[in-house]
């Protein structure tokens, strides 16, 4: 297949290029670097042991986007182009409905002109929002409590319209639950800008000795040691998922969202021994107030997965810490050479 691939130097979309393209897919990678590096795609081709096509642009500049779609004529796209920091959008959401929404309209005005008919969406378990049952299956309301997670699901809206109206146009929405992990080389991984808002890259930064200590969002939640629980997925088994959902594209009709987690929940306290485990590092943490906005426990139900794509999770915490762990020690400052980092 020929694959146009939006975001594809960031951290899932790199993980994602390795298999795509020893699978022998045609790949083209559409990235404005925004929140990544170049060095990414460079190490993916040493991975792959392959070359991809580039293009630097943004998905909202109509006019480049259409070339690149009329001289690469890819079958498919994987949209994982967008900013997802969840805070950020609360201080910033017109930044986050132009680049989310306006971007993916533009991508599915592109994709239609050029006679491209199917996509792979990068959903989020955050547009399900505060739980009524556990765990999440796809038919649980959505009550997303952020602008981002608002973004996603007009994106999800957005895409389900245009498949409607367009016989033959299918899609399948990937709502991912907590994305964790690297590449087991060590090779590529997730290099977040500035201070991490997320768990595992903080907790890896701790580690090496970047951070002095983890602060802990509350321990007075409703769960097995009161520190809230996720459900972790490891990037590489989330990189397979999307290979599945390519495959399953033709098998679907019209829009499919899917869950993509492994049924399984971790507390952080559980995180960060499953860390201290992986790395021999300690890792030390203070207790903190909640995080506003945060859940309890948030926990995939992934029959359908199995059921439509034939994925399944195979890796467990240990795979995803000792993974981050090599990723984080070969790569102290993430992409960029150590002097030019805090
Ligand atoms: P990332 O920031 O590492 O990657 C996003 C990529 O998109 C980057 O390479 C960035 O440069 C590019 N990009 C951003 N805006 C762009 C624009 N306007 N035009 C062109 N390129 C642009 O993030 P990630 O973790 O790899 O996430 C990929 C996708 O998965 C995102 O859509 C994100 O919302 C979604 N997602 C991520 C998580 C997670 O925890 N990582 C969870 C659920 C969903
Ligand atoms: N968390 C924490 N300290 C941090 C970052 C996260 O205690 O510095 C907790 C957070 O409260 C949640 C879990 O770790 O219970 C996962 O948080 P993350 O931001 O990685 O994912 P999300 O909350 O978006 O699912």
């Amino acid at each position: 297949m020929r694959v146009l691939v939006t975001g594809g130097a960031g951290y899932i979309g790199s993980h994602t290029l390795v298999p795509l393209l020893r699978a022998g897919h045609e790949v083209l990678v559409y990235d404005n670097y925004a929140t990544s590096s170049p060095e990414a795609l460079a190490r993916v081709r040493q991975l792959a042991n392959r070359d991809l096509a580039v293009v630097e642009g943004d998905i909202r500049d109509l006019a480049l986007l259409d070339r690149t779609f009329a001289s690469f004529r890819p079958d498919a796209v994987i949209h994982f182009a967008g900013l997802k920091a969840v805070g950020e959008s609360h201080s910033q959401p017109l930044e986050y409905y132009a680049q989310n929404i306006a971007g993916s309209i533009t991508l599915l005005q592109c994709m239609a002109q050029n006679g491209c008919t199917q996509i792979v969406f990068s959903s989020s378990a955050t547009v399900y929002g505060e739980p009524d049952y556990l765990p999440y299956d796809e038919h649980h309301p959505l009550r997303p409590q952020s602008p981002y997670g608002r973004s996603k699901l007009m994106i999800e809206t957005i895409i389900r319209d245009w498949t409607s109206a367009n016989a033959g146009a299918r899609a399948i929405l990937l709502r991912y639950f907590n994305p964790v992990g690297a590449h087991p080389s060590g090779r590529i991984g997730e290099d977040p800008l500035g201070t991490p808002n997320n768990l595992m890259p903080y907790i890896a930064q701790v580690a090496i000795g970047r951070r002095e200590a983890l602060l802990v969002h509350g321990d007075d939640y409703d769960t097995r040691d009161g520190t809230g629980e996720r459900d972790y997925i490891h990037v590489e088994d989330l990189a397979r998922a999307h290979l599945a959902a390519l495959d399953s594209l033709d098998r679907i009709d019209g829009c499919e969202a899917i869950n993509v987690g492994t049924g399984q929940s971790a507390t952080v306290l559980e995180m960060v021994a499953a860390f201290e485990r992986a790395s021999g590092r300690s890792v030390p943490y203070r207790i903190g107030p909640r995080r506003p906005g945060d859940v309890a426990r948030m926990c995939a139900d992934v029959a359908k997965a199995r059921a439509l794509m034939g994925w399944q999770a195979e890796l467990g915490l240990d795979a995803m810490c000792s993974a981050t762990w090599q990723w984080q020690s070969r790569n102290p400052t993430g992409y960029a050479p150590e002097v030019e980092r805090d």
